[in-house]
């Protein structure tokens, strides 16, 4: 076990997160599944990587001065660190968000600081979705940037130079296959870029879930989404500037009942409590598993990302009455509740 030295700077506490192998998944696959504990961070996601890349981006550029605002538009986590990083830094957040997405966000954005603004959900062409919403914001406040995650590559980057390296160092220079799904694109594309310039053979595969354009896109072409997600933070409808050029070798989609049969089972035989974009990145990992064996590398490894902490999904994904209403199987341990 390697014990670091005392840190002398908090933001330092991003990114170096551990990795453990996933036993019920290896046992599901037939060889290694590792999950990449981004839960860690200290916004618990994988997104304060992304938030500290574009905040020391933007500061580089000279876009970002001394007591400026940073805004952004966001499924929750990537505004969760940007509050965090700009407290760090003396900045201040303002957080536009979609209305539906979990209360435990929309409480702990306010908690950390940030000005929340919440929009009704709207699809990507509505002038009023999130993203535009935020970048109008960013344009009319003093002093302000628009971190504007979904095409700012500065947020791959962050992939590019820390999780994937740190990836082929804990795996010991050999990692068959990784996957995840695909919000921004950044944590896929940035991680897939990095493993590629190591091994070209390691194959990369996007998760998507249903509700997603991406699947059919990397499978023939064409931007078409099918079905629906309850999974926040992950689904894209759009080759974003950060998926642009992405090594995607394969895809497979995974429903949310998978997803939520891995976030149960994690959490009741290995004692890991996360959220739905877990499940599924842990669902796709053991398909690509089950490729490779097939394919006869009965000794893959295959890594995934393990998003952020259940603890954020607390009345909804972790609540019976929530799943009963949106028709989901309720955890055999919930019944009742
Ligand atoms: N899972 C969760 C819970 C997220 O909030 C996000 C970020 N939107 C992702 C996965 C996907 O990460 P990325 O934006 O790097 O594609």
């Amino acid at each position: 076990m390697n014990i670091t030295a005392p840190y002398s700077d908090t933001l330092d506490l991003i990114g170096n997160t551990p990795i453990v192998r996933l036993a019920g998944p290896s046992e599901a696959a037939g060889c290694d599944i590792y999950g990449k504990c981004e839960y860690a961070n200290p916004g618990a996601s994988v997104k304060d990587r992304a938030a500290l890349a574009i905040i020391r981006d933007a500061e580089q550029r000279g876009d970002l001065k001394p007591g400026g605002t940073v805004v952004e538009g966001t499924a929750g986590n990537t505004g969760i660190g940007i509050a965090l990083v700009a407290n760090a830094l003396g900045y201040k957040t303002i957080i536009v968000m979609p209305d539906n997405q979990s209360k435990e966000k929309m409480d702990t954005l306010r908690a950390l600081g940030a000005e929340l603004v919440l929009v009704p959900p709207t699809k990507f062409a509505n002038p009023g979705h999130f993203v535009h919403t935020s970048r109008r914001l960013a344009e009319e406040t003093e002093g302000a940037v628009w971190a504007n995650q979904f095409d700012n590559i500065a947020n791959r980057k962050a992939h590019i130079e820390g999780t994937a390296p740190e990836l082929w160092e804990q795996l010991e220079g050999r990692i068959d296959g990784f996957t995840c799904a695909a919000g921004t694109g950044g944590t896929i594309a940035g991680v897939g870029m990095g493993l590629k310039e190591r091994d070209e053979n390691c194959m990369i595969a996007l998760t998507d879930p249903h509700g997603a354009a991406l699947f059919n896109y990397y499978a023939n072409g064409e931007l078409k989404a099918e079905g629906s997600s309850v999974a926040e933070g992950i689904g894209q409808g759009r080759i974003t500037a950060n998926l642009e050029g992405a090594p995607i070798d394969t895809q497979f989609r995974i429903s949310d009942e998978e997803g939520l049969e891995w976030v149960a089972r994690l959490l009741r035989e290995e004692g890991l409590c996360l959220g739905l974009s877990s499940g599924i990145n842990v669902a796709g990992a053991i398909a690509l598993g089950k490729k490779l064996v097939a394919e006869g590398r009965t000794d893959a490894r295959v890594a995934t990302i393990l998003c952020d902490t259940g603890f954020r999904y607390l009345s909804s994904l972790y609540s019976a009455d929530w799943l009963r209403e949106k028709g989901l199987p309720v955890f055999d341990w919930l019944e009742g509740t």
